[in-house]
């Protein structure tokens, strides 16, 4: 691939705005024609939304939503909504995040779960890693019996390039402490979110 060929390259550093409209040139398009006149500004704010939860951390979105408590029983969250970005393609893949926690001790503020996944969802990620990223950051934050997170998820990726018939969906999933070596408990959170239809 040739450098870029707009003159400032090589004077100044290109803006977010001249770098989608080389872009766009460069996929063969008029950058000048009026419906995408705006459209390097848009690209850019909507990939800094997308891109959001580099500006973020779980710390942060937990802090202040730690509590004691007594209760030991398992807490989940099913059918968080995600939407993320494949790091191959810059291409969505999105759908259902379940997460579930075995208490020792604290519990985390029950609204900051869908919170928590958003700051992983927001960045470029495989699957895989956006995952154990929600494991992880839960672990840290409570130090629970356990953890496990499931995510549900289709890849326009794959579905646009006719790489996957598109109704199938990747599962991926992260097993922490109890989850991992108590196949009733796990078994148990595998009832709570299984649904017909599902590929669980
Ligand atoms: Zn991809």
């Amino acid at each position: 691939m040739s450098p870029l060929t707009t003159p400032e390259a090589t004077a100044a550093p290109l803006t977010t705005q001249e770098l989608y409209r080389e872009l766009l040139l460069r996929i063969g398009e008029d950058p000048t024609r009026d419906g995408l006149l705006d459209t390097p500004e848009r690209m850019e704010k909507s990939m800094a939304f997308l891109t959001r939860g580099y500006t973020q951390n779980g710390a942060d979105v937990l802090h202040g939503a730690l509590f004691d408590v007594e209760y030991d029983e398992m807490v989940i969250v099913k059918d968080i909504e995600f939407f993320s970005l494949c790091e191959h393609h810059l291409l969505p893949f999105f759908g259902k995040a379940h997460v579930a926690y075995l208490p020792k001790g604290k519990v985390i503020g029950l609204s900051k779960l869908p919170r928590l996944v958003d700051v992983f969802a927001r960045r470029l990620q495989v699957q895989e890693r956006l995952t154990t990223q929600i494991a992880d950051a839960i672990t840290e934050a409570i130090d629970p019996q356990g953890v496990a997170v499931i995510l549900e998820a289709q890849h326009l990726c794959m579905m646009m390039r006719g790489v996957e018939k598109q109704h199938s969906a990747t599962v991926t999933s992260a097993m922490r402490g109890v989850f991992k070596s108590q196949l009733q408990t796990r078994n148990e959170f595998l009832s709570l979110i299984r649904r017909p239809g599902a590929n669980l």
